[in-house]
């Protein structure tokens, strides 16, 4: 890939937003059937999620920055990806920045050096969970040396979830060690190394931008570090945080109710 050479950017934008996107402004129709706008080839926005996103790029001094686990060639597929009005965007959980196309070379070092220090390394976890796995069940990759992801193939089985929540706690052992997290998403379980986060990427760009103002936008837990790195956060309302926040108000409610005094 070409590298940036300079890193030169324009003037301090007064906002930042920092955008997840697979499930927060679009997924697949199986996920949610009133997509209409394509997005990917593969994945719709609904009308929300189009007005949502064209507030975000019509209002002045607004940098938003996608920021996903996709990795290049999945960017490259989205929509967002030759958006005139987006020049900065962190892929591969952030492992991979780039403006305007060209590789941050700042951090793509520090990248690299933590990646040196990694164990198990990323083509051993792969070997690891590829011998643990039903493959019939499952294809798994290697994304481009970043993280390790399977996805389970047959989403109709009833089962899947259940299965992949028994896989997730084999998972652990694979990596034990500390050095991965383990995300589970729907029909995916990612393996991901610990230092490969959002929220760091996130501090890095805060840092280069200087803006007034930062929105963190996404739907999963593991959006959660990022999103609350920011000035303001905003998740869709069904969303994994949407629905761990229902279940934990409804607890909180009835383990805190008290007479008034
Ligand atoms: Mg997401």
């Amino acid at each position: 890939m070409t590298s940036e050479t300079d890193n030169s950017h324009n003037a301090s934008p007064q906002t930042m937003v920092f955008l997840d996107l697979d499930d927060t402004i679009f997924q697949t129709l199986r996920k949610n059937p009133q997509g209409i706008h394509p997005a990917t080839g593969t994945s719709f926005m609904t009308e929300a999620q189009r007005c949502f996103f064209d507030i975000l790029l019509s209002a002045a001094d607004v940098m938003v920055v996608p920021v996903t686990a996709r990795d290049a060639t999945q960017y490259g597929r989205t929509f967002l990806s030759g958006h005139p009005r987006i020049t900065v965007s962190a892929l591969y959980y952030c492992g991979l920045i780039t403006t305007h196309g060209l590789r941050d070379n700042r951090w793509h070092n520090h990248m690299e050096s933590l990646y040196r220090l990694l164990t198990p390394s990323i083509r051993d976890t792969y070997e690891r969970v590829a011998r643990l796995i039903n493959s019939s069940s499952f294809k798994l990759y290697n994304v481009d040396d970043y993280y390790v992801t399977l996805k389970h193939t047959n989403t109709s089985d009833g089962n899947y979830i259940e299965m992949l929540q028994g896989l997730v706690q084999k998972l652990a052992y694979v990596v034990e060690g500390g050095g991965y997290n383990i995300y589970h998403n729907d029909n995916n379980v990612s393996l991901v190394p610990t230092f490969l986060d959002k929220k760091h990427a996130i501090d890095y760009l805060v840092q280069r931008y200087q803006p007034r103002l930062t929105i963190g936008v996404g739907d999963g837990l593991s959006d959660l570090g990022f999103m609350t790195r920011c000035d303001y956060g905003i998740f869709p309302g069904r969303s994994q945080i949407g629905r761990l926040l229902v279940g934990q108000s409804s607890l909180d409610i009835s383990g805190s109710c008290e007479q008034p005094t």
